[in-house]
C-alpha cells in the first residue's frame, strides 16, 4: 500500500488507451465490432472512472449532477432509428466541442494575465478548432434533420471562400496576439465569437449529400480540440484519445472521398448539391418498364446467379429482415445470392453492412465493390433495394455529371437489373439515372419492405418452380 494513489490512475489510464487502441482495431472488421464497442465502452467507463479518483477533485456534487443530466440525455439520444445516426453522431461532435471551448475559456480566465507562450498557443488552438466544430457540426445536424429553417442545398454568395478564409486568418491573427500578449483577455472572447461564426459559415456553403463526410471531418476537428485540452489539463489519456479520435475522423474521411472519386476542396468548397436547372430541364420525358412481384419472382427463380444491391431505401423501409427471407428462399432454391456493398450507400460508411448483420445474413455473402463487379458480367440478375446513387452509370459515362468518376457498381453488366424504389424520384445526389431507361431494367415500384415481402410471397407459393 505504499504506491502512491498517483500510480494507480496512471496505470488506469494507460488500460483505457490500450482499450481505445484494441477498439478502433477490432471495429475494422464486422466480425470483431461488437469486441471493438464493448472495449471502447469498458475504456471510456476506466478513463471516467479513474478521473474521478484525481486528487485536485474536492466537491463531487457538480461532477454527481453532471453525470446524471449526462445520463438522462444520453440515453435517449443513443435510441435512435440507425438512418438519424448521422446527426446524431454530429450532435455529439457538438457537445463535445462545445465542452472543450468552455474548458479552454476557464482555463484561460483563470490563467490570465500570466499564460505562458506555449499555453497561451495550445489554448487559442483549443478554443478556435472547439468553437468552429461547435457550431459546424449544429448546423451539419440541422441539415440531416432537414430542419424547416435551415436550407438543405449548398447556400452560396460570390467571394464567400474570401470571406471565410478572412475570418479564419483574423481569429488565428487574434491568437497570435494573445500569445504575445495575453494580457488583452477580451481578444479571447472575441477569437472565439469568430471561430463559432466561422463554423457556421464554413457549413452553410456544403449541400447534404456531403454531410456524412464533413461530420467526419468534424470528428477530426473535435478530436484535435481534445488533443489540445489534453496539453492545457496535463492529461496523457486526452491527448491520446484525441489524437486517436482527429486520426480516425480524418482517415474516414478520406475514404468517403475516394469512393466518391471527391478531393476534400471539392467536398468543403464545391457546392455539390447544387440545383441544376439547365440539366434538369434538358430532361426528356422518357419511359420506362414495370413490373409486378409475381413477375419479378418469376425472373429470380429462373435465375441461377443473383446480385443484391442495398442502398439508403432499404434502411429507410428497415427491410432487412425480409431480404432475409428472400436471401434464404433463393438459397434454398440453390440460387448463388450474393450482396455488393459500395462503399458509401446509405448515408453514413458501414451502414449497409450494419443493417445485413443485424438480419443475420452471413458476412461472407457480403461482397466489396471491386469483387462484385468483375462478378456482375457472369450476373444474372441485379436486384437493387433502394439504391440510387452507388448504381448510377452516368457516374462512368456522363462527364457532365456531378457524379461523374465516382466508383459505382456495375449493374447494368447483369443479364437483368431489377430496381425497387417508390418513384422516379432521384437519390441523395439530386441525379436522374439513365440505368431505369435500359432495355434490361425492370423498374419494381413500390416500398422496399412491402415489395421485398411480396416477392417472398409469390416463390413461397411457388416452391415447386
Ligand atoms: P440514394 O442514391 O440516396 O438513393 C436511395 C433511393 O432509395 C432513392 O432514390 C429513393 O427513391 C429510394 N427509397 C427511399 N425510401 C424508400 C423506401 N421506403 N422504399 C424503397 N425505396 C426507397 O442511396 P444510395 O444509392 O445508397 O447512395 C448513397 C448516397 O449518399 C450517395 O450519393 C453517396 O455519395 C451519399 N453519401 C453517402 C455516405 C455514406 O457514408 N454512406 C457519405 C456521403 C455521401 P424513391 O424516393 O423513388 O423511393
Amino acid at each position: 500500500m505504499n504506491l502512491p494513489e498517483f500510480h494507480w490512475i496512471e496505470v488506469i489510464y494507460l488500460a483505457a488507451t490500450a482499450l481505445f487502441i484494441l477498439s478502433l482495431m477490432w471495429m475494422s472488421a464486422p466480425s470483431t465490432a461488437r469486441r471493438g464497442v464493448w472495449a471502447g465502452e469498458i475504456g471510456m467507463a476506466l478513463a471516467i472512472g479513474g478521473t474521478l479518483f484525481e486528487r485536485g477533485i474536492i466537491d463531487y456534487e457538480w461532477i454527481a449532477i453532471a453525470l446524471v443530466l449526462g445520463a438522462i440525455i444520453g440515453v435517449p439520444l443513443g435510441m435512435v432509428q440507425m438512418t438519424a445516426v448521422p446527426q446524431r453522431t454530429a450532435l455529439s461532435h457538438a457537445f463535445g466541442a462545445c465542452c472543450v471551448t468552455l474548458v479552454g475559456t476557464a482555463e484561460f480566465y483563470l490563467r490570465s494575465p500570466a499564460v505562458p507562450k506555449f499555453m497561451m498557443s495550445v489554448l487559442a488552438t483549443e478554443v478556435i478548432l472547439g468553437g468552429l466544430t461547435f457550431t459546424g457540426s449544429l448546423v451539419a445536424a440541422g441539415k440531416l434533420q432537414e430542419l424547416s429553417f435551415i436550407p438543405q442545398r449548398p447556400v452560396t454568395y460570390k467571394g464567400q471562400n474570401v470571406v471565410n478564409l478572412a475570418m479564419l486568418a483574423v481569429a488565428i491573427g487574434l491568437g497570435v496576439t494573445l500569445v504575445l500578449n495575453p494580457a488583452h483577455s477580451i481578444l479571447f472572447l472575441v477569437m472565439v465569437g469568430i471561430a463559432l461564426i466561422f463554423g457556421v459559415m464554413l457549413i452553410i456553403p456544403i449541400g447534404g449529400a456531403d454531410m456524412p463526410t464533413v461530420i467526419s471531418l468534424l470528428n477530426s476537428y473535435a478530436g484535435l480540440s481534445a488533443a489540445a485540452m489534453g496539453f492545457v489539463l496535463n492529461s496523457k489519456l486526452l491527448i491520446v484519445a484525441g489524437a486517436l479520435d482527429g486520426s480516425s475522423g480524418f482517415i474516414l474521411s478520406v475514404i468517403m472521398c475516394k469512393a466518391m472519386n471527391r478531393s476534400f476542396t471539392n467536398v468543403l468548397f464545391g457546392a455539390f448539391g447544387q440545383v441544376q436547372a439547365s440539366r434538369a430541364a434538358a430532361q426528356e420525358a422518357r419511359t420506362v418498364r414495370s413490373a409486378s412481384p409475381e413477375e419479378a419472382a418469376g425472373i429470380l427463380a429462373a435465375a441461377s446467379k443473383v446480385v443484391v444491391v442495398p442502398g439508403y431505401g432499404m434502411a429507410v423501409a428497415q427491410a432487412q429482415h425480409k431480404v432475409r427471407e428472400l436471401f434464404d428462399n433463393l438459397t434454398k432454391k440453390g440460387i448463388e445470392v450474393t450482396f455488393g456493398i459500395h462503399p458509401v450507400a446509405g448515408r453514413m460508411p458501414g451502414h449497409m453492412n450494419v443493417l445485413l448483420a443485424e438480419a443475420d445474413i452471413p458476412y461472407d455473402r457480403l461482397k466489396e465493390m471491386d469483387d462484385v463487379n468483375s462478378e456482375l458480367p457472369q450476373t444474372d440478375v441485379a436486384l437493387i433495394i433502394g439504391a440510387n446513387d452507388v448504381t448510377n452509370p452516368a457516374a462512368r459515362t456522363d462527364p457532365g455529371s456531378p457524379i461523374y468518376g465516382m466508383p459505382i457498381l456495375d449493374v447494368d453488366k447483369a443479364r437483368t437489373v431489377m430496381v425497387i424504389k417508390r418513384s422516379m424520384n432521384p437519390g441523395f445526389a439530386g441525379i436522374d439515372n439513365p440505368l431505369y431507361y435500359f432495355d434490361k431494367t425492370l423498374m419494381l415500384f413500390g416500398d422496399a419492405k412491402g415489395f421485398v415481402g411480396d416477392i417472398v410471397r409469390e416463390l413461397s407459393g411457388n416452391s415447386s418452380h
